[in-house]
């Protein structure tokens, strides 16, 4: 496991900026955040000034990074109802969320988009939160390792290895993710896991193997320990367990306690 531990959580189409700015609040001072522990949390873009506005630091200071949902690839232009990287860095933002499943599933983005997602946000300085995993029939034909490997070499392809301090990855089998998915066992994400550092080895060499791989898919504070145990999982990235502060900060130190 690379020293740095990362627990987040992404609200998705849910809280006004109100609502935002009071959990960042609440959480920031709750949480004491030991060292080379790393938490954010991920508003809709309605949110992010407002969580900018309490988190007062500039962003490289911040203790709690802010994240957005989406970016489109261009940095301005006739793309109504978009938002580009340029936007979202004037927005003090630290990080983007890029490849949901639900992005995946619902508005159609390709690997090939999401390269040129990668790409803008990486030239803008921002970190990269790339989401990978496999759907229940991918899964059902055994080709978990061989979807997710696809997702990276695309998703990934053109990226230098200087700029992998700011990329992490979630590995999110869509299979359980959200209240329908069916809830993943540590077993079922090692070998997958394991898949994914071997193509970020491959792709970057030694470098790859620094890139932090985050799972994500109904953890809570009962099972959250028994994902950060495994040898390639450096982080979280939690859904529904994480909507309250009070439940954001039990699934960390259960994830906290599986790392010991
Ligand atoms: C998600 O939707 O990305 C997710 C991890 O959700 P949950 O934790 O609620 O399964």
């Amino acid at each position: 496991m690379t020293p740095l531990f990362l627990f987040g959580t992404n609200f998705k189409m849910n809280q006004t900026p109100a609502e935002s700015a009071a959990f960042y609040e609440q959480l920031a001072g709750s949480v004491v955040q030991p060292p080379g522990v790393r938490l954010f949390i991920i508003p809709p873009f309605t949110s992010l000034a407002a969580v900018a506005a309490v988190a007062h630091k500039e962003p490289h200071e911040r203790d709690i990074w802010v994240g957005a949902q989406n970016v489109h690839w261009e940095s301005a232009g006739a793309f109504t109802g978009e938002i580009s990287a340029t936007m979202l860095r004037a927005l003090e933002v630290d990080l983007v969320l890029l490849g949901h499943a639900e992005r995946r599933r619902d508005f159609h983005e390709t690997d090939v988009d999401l390269n040129k997602k990668v790409r803008s946000v990486l030239d803008n300085e921002l970190r990269a939160l790339l989401a990978v995993g496999e759907t229940a029939e991918e899964r059902s034909f055994g080709v978990s390792a061989e979807t997710v490997a696809r997702q990276l070499k695309i998703g990934l392809h053109g990226v230098a290895p200087h700029e992998l301090t700011r990329l992490q990855i979630a590995y999110e089998p869509v299979w359980s993710i959200g209240a329908g998915g069916t809830p993943a066992r540590p077993e079922d994400v090692a070998p997958v896991a394991g898949s994914i550092r071997r193509v970020l080895h491959e792709l970057f060499g030694e470098a790859g193997c620094q890139v932090p791989i985050l799972y994500g898919g109904s953890v809570d504070a009962t099972n959250a320990g028994s994902f950060t145990a495994l040898p390639d999982i450096d982080g979280l990235f939690v859904g529904r367990a994480a909507w309250t502060v009070e439940g954001f900060i039990a699934t960390v130190n259960a994830g906290l306690a599986g790392c010991g």
